[in-house]
């Protein structure tokens, strides 16, 4: 079956979108260009292919068990995570004096997202693993990272994040889990967490746990919560008092064990303070922020297999004839002749290659606001990386389960088999709106804080950059008709923004749309990442040297129209959701509790 992302869009998009090769500019990534690049990539996509897409099935039907106390998972997924970490996968953007490849994160993330498009189950115990090591590389102290730092880049150990209880989700003020000084510089533990993912398994020699407890008496709410390293083996070589209550059985996302732990049942869970006492939220969205970009990532690469796989299945499937023919005995014509099997094609199409655009844009940001040498660009990189991150997990997620569903359509009633790998797509994609942060909080989050912040500085900032897209666009004739829908759009969407954050109604009031503000906030974004991909498909169509464009003629005219799909069909629903937006609707907010 084949995999996505499309190497010539992927090429298309790091190249000549984003220009990854000037990356190499920054001393960081000096030894690296474009060769050492393209060998990554090339390494990711057959790792993928070899050892993750081949158990992608299998480990959808076969789901993590318990048996006589220990979590049973099927050995393909421990043999594709060891081929990962082999491959130097899981330390690959760390120094290489820590054994790292020292490489931009958009690389990482553009080698990544093969593994994700593969098998998102599997990819998800690395993913956690390379978050929990970014946080104690960013958090650790020295001894900290001389014992754990190492054995998770080589993969040994892996890694889990731990927020949730069963009474706090959405809501992290309530975590009730405590930690008590031991008197030696330690913690001890004790509380209920659940849906913790990778929580318990044989696959490594360790599992380092980072816990968000409070510590006895800090302060209620977020303000108190503290982050802690709970390891399931201790120094001392004995299990840690942690102790798996129960497997959770979902609807997807299988491969990945999900579990309810009891931490200091026995009054003995030994766990480390990371950073200062209080600041563990903090820490944790530092962590979670690259995560909810890679959740976006995880959701527009399965609405990329989805796009591959209903894109072939029309290609060769017959089915009925054209409008006009009224002949019985006319051959009849391939499924992707009918114009609504193009409009759901093209609608696939959109989400998935858009929102691979605007996932590496956004890892390139990561780099630029890590390594650029001027204090202002870094600080703008991270602006910009606050504001448009909501936006990629949430209203993306919610898109990429709509493209999920047309690949079901598309393919009628195979679709809905299991003969077929998209109802499993549609099935593993459905956690991406809940994790990480549901899409309701997302939203809240966007036009509650995201939105206003600094005086609008993050917000300002994005207006910037689609109103230089629009100036680019417009240099090209066949574009100048888009830039300008582009730049009404973006006046209308100013406009809506600026009454909703002045006007006083209240924090109630204001977040009861807030998720229809997400949808107009991420419409926008969408055109934007496709104007921004139609102009570099204008320069690439001018050839080089004004000359040969070479085999990507189609590809390039395919980019094109499909902006001109997006600008006709998906930006103009921001129109309806800007008058919801602009009369402050409160039908949902004035529904009385007992109306229902
Ligand atoms: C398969 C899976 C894997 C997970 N992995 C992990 C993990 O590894 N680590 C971890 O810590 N957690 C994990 N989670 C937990 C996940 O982050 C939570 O499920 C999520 O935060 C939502 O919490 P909840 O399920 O308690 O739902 P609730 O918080 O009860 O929310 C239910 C609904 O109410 C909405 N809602 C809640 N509060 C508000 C509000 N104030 N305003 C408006 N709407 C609101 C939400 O948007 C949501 O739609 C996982 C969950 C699942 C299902």
């Amino acid at each position: 079956m084949v995999l996505a992302p499309r190497p010539e869009d992927l090429d298309f998009i790091l190249h000549d979108m984003l220009r990854v090769e000037e990356l190499a500019e920054y001393p960081r990534f000096e030894e690296h260009g474009r060769e050492t690049f393209e060998a990554v990539l090339e390494t990711a996509r057959r790792i993928a292919e070899d050892k993750f897409q081949p158990h992608n099935r299998a480990a959808d039907l076969a789901e993590p068990k318990l048996v006589d106390g220990k979590v049973e998972i099927i050995p393909e997924i421990g043999q594709a995570i060891e081929a990962f970490n082999q491959a130097g996968f899981s330390a690959a953007h760390h120094d290489e004096a820590l054994g790292g490849m020292q490489l931009p994160w958009t690389v990482v993330q553009a080698a990544f997202v093969h593994f994700q498009a593969a098998n998102l189950s599997t990819a998800a115990y690395p993913f956690l693993s390379i978050a929990a090591a970014n946080l104690i590389r960013a958090q650790g102290t020295d001894a900290q990272k001389a014992r754990y730092l190492g054995p998770l880049l080589k993969g040994r150990y892996f890694g889990t994040m731990v927020l949730s209880e069963p009474h706090a989700g959405s809501s992290l003020s309530d975590v009730r889990t405590t930690a008590k000084p031991d008197g030696n510089q330690g913690y001890r533990l004790t509380g209920s967490k659940m849906w913790i993912s990778g929580g318990e398994h044989e696959m490594a020699e360790n599992i380092l746990h980072l816990v968000l407890a409070r510590i006895e008496g800090a302060p209620a709410g977020v303000k108190g919560l503290s982050l802690f390293l709970v390891p399931r083996i201790r120094e001392d070589g004995a299990l840690n008092d942690v102790r798996l209550v129960g497997l959770n059985h979902k609807m997807g996302y299988r491969g990945t064990v999900n579990t309810a732990l009891a931490f200091g049942d026995g009054g003995d869970c030994h766990g480390e303070l990371i950073g200062e006492a209080n600041e563990g939220l903090a820490y944790m969205f530092g962590m979670m922020n690259e995560a909810r970009i890679g959740v976006g990532l995880g959701a527009i690469m399965l609405a990329y297999q989805g796009y591959l796989t209903s894109l072939d299945y029309a290609r060769e499937r017959p089915q009925g004839r054209h409008p006009g023919e009224k002949d019985p005995d006319a051959p009849q014509v391939m499924l992707i002749e009918h114009a609504d099997i193009r409009r759901m094609l093209l609608k696939q199409k959109a989400v998935a290659e858009g929102g691979l655009a605007l996932g590496l844009w956004l890892a390139r940001l990561v780099d630029r606001h890590g390594q650029d040498p001027s204090e202002r660009e870094r600080i703008e990189a991270g602006l910009l990386l606050d504001i448009v991150t909501p936006i990629i997990k949430a209203f993306f997620s919610d898109q990429a389960l709509a493209a999920n569903d047309a690949a079901i359509q598309i393919m009628g009633g195979a679709g809905y088999t299991r003969d077929h790998p998209v109802e499993q797509y549609w099935r593993d994609n459905r956690l991406n709106p809940i994790h990480e942060g549901a899409n309701g909080i997302q939203a809240i989050d966007l036009l509650g804080r995201k939105a206003t912040m600094r005086d609008g500085a993050a917000f300002g900032l994005l207006v910037r950059e689609i109103e230089a897209e629009t100036v680019t666009a417009r240099q090209a004739p066949m574009l100048e008709d888009l830039s300008d829908q582009l730049s009404s759009a973006l006046n209308r969407v100013r406009h809506v923004t600026s009454v909703l954050t002045s006007a006083q109604l209240g924090p109630m009031k204001m977040l009861a749309n807030a998720s229809e503000y997400m949808e107009m906030m991420g419409h926008l974004v969408l055109a934007w990442i496709w104007l921004r991909q139609a102009s570099a498909a204008v320069e690439g169509l001018r050839g080089e040297d004004g000359g040969h464009v070479g085999d990507r003629e189609d590809f390039l005219k395919g980019k094109l129209h499909t902006c001109r799909y997006v600008f006709a069909r998906e930006l103009p629903k921001i129109s309806p959701l800007a008058d919801t937006l602009e009369h402050f609707d409160m039908t949902t907010f004035d529904m009385d509790t007992e109306w229902f």
